[in-house]
């Protein structure tokens, strides 16, 4: 799956949910996904477990975000989640061990959906160098980590035009599987600066959220999902396996 096939699809995507050429705010993401057939949970699963994970069967998606993880995270995470379900045949994704090129197409996918570069490059102008100001400036805006943000623009301006510290950055493509020690060390750095900076450091910490989708048009219950055709057993089998209460979920699906 080549590059510009994903960005068409974001286009595509981005204009089917009203987003065309705007910035991504999480609550107005959640609120039309929700309205498109998007079941989506917020839930603890602990800071070292998965970050998301995602289900589909026909129109109907389920997406679970793991609230323990900062709150920028979750916000890539969904994206991330989203990019397997617009770009992927597969049913279940992410909960085993999986497919590194998948992976690194829906990382490509939530980067370029939550910061398009002409999106960044309107907020954000054409840089010279980029500070660690400007990088948390992006991850304000654009309401992703900081990790995020720092990719996003060394993808975009290229390592030379980095602040120093990070001149030997590894460039990683899949941002979702990297590995925890930096990724604690970069929500560290960002709440440092932030804090200095006096600006909102929320971003940067779990908000240890629990959301079932029980604000779910109330036309769509049980039933109507039956009529659907979901399977309820491959349903069951994946709320199971995330360890949420199979009891729970029906009832905020009803
Ligand atoms: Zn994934």
């Amino acid at each position: 799956m080549n590059k510009n096939y994903i960005n068409k699809e974001i286009t595509v995507f981005r204009r089917k949910l009203g987003l065309n050429n705007i910035v991504v705010e999480e609550a107005t993401l959640l609120n039309i996904l929700q309205n498109d057939k998007y079941y989506i949970f917020y839930d603890l699963f602990g800071r070292d477990s998965f970050s998301g994970a995602a289900y589909k069967e026909g129109e109907i998606k389920f997406i679970i975000i793991n609230s323990s993880q900062s709150k920028g995270r979750q916000n890539f995470t969904l994206a991330h989640e989203l990019g397997h379900i617009i770009l992927h045949d597969k049913n279940i994704f992410d909960l085993t061990q999986e497919n590194v090129k998948l992976e690194k197409e829906a990382d490509f996918f939530a980067t370029n959906f939550l910061m398009p570069e002409h999106l960044l490059k309107m907020e954000i102008g054409d840089f010279k160098k980029i500070s660690k100001m400007d990088i948390l400036m992006v991850s304000q805006r654009f309401r992703v980590s900081f990790e995020a943000a720092l990719y996003r623009l060394l993808s975009i301006y290229g390592k030379r035009n980095m602040p120093a510290d990070y001149g030997k950055i590894k460039v990683v493509d899949v941002i979702s599987e990297f590995n925890n020690k930096n990724k604690d060390n970069y929500d560290k750095e960002a709440r440092n600066l932030a804090s200095s900076l006096k600006i909102d450091e929320s971003l940067y910490y779990p908000d240890e959220k629990m959301h079932y989708p029980n604000n779910i048009i109330k036309e769509r219950s049980i039933r109507k999902y039956k009529n659907e055709k979901i399977s309820f057993g491959k349903l069951l089998e994946f709320i199971k396996f995330l360890g949420l209460d199979p009891d729970k979920v029906m009832a905020a699906l009803k």
